[in-house]
């Protein structure tokens, strides 16, 4: 049995993974969900999007509390000071996953949409204009 907890890579990789599969669900739901026939191929197509999980589930157990734990940190809970080691580290791999997946899928300045990848030159949901980046 693999020690979870202490693999902080796996940990952070595992939450961008769940990150990722929560962004190509939700956008799923949205065209299932906007009352048009969705051919049930294309259907299939989107479901193929989601992506796989490539690591144990224990991995993805602990993500989900990390996550957990990260969204009552935002929301002002006071965190355990006597927080071991691990669970620090644990919210550290988060903060490291979400700024990656933050990076990947920049969000519209409209309306709040995260965009499938960094490439894009408008909204995938407002049709906003992105102004392009040099550098
Ligand atoms: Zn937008």
């Amino acid at each position: 049995m693999i020690d979870v907890v202490r693999d902080s890579e796996g940990v952070r990789k595992a939450i961008e993974e769940l990150l990722e599969e929560d962004l190509a669900r939700s956008r799923l739901e949205a065209q299932l969900g906007s009352g048009r026939r969705v051919d049930p191929r294309t259907k299939e197509r989107m479901l193929a999007q989601v992506p796989r999980r490539t690591l144990s589930p224990g991995y993805y157990r602990w993500a989900e509390r990390m996550l957990a734990l990260e969204a009552e940190r935002k929301a002002g809970v006071p965190m355990d000071p006597r927080m071991p080691a691990y669970e620090a580290e644990g919210l550290l791999a988060a903060e490291r996953a979400r700024n990656a997946f933050n990076s990947e899928h920049p969000a519209c300045g409209g309306c709040g949409t995260r965009q499938p990848n960094r490439f894009g030159v408008e909204c995938a949901h407002c049709g906003a204009k992105f102004a392009r980046k040099r550098r």
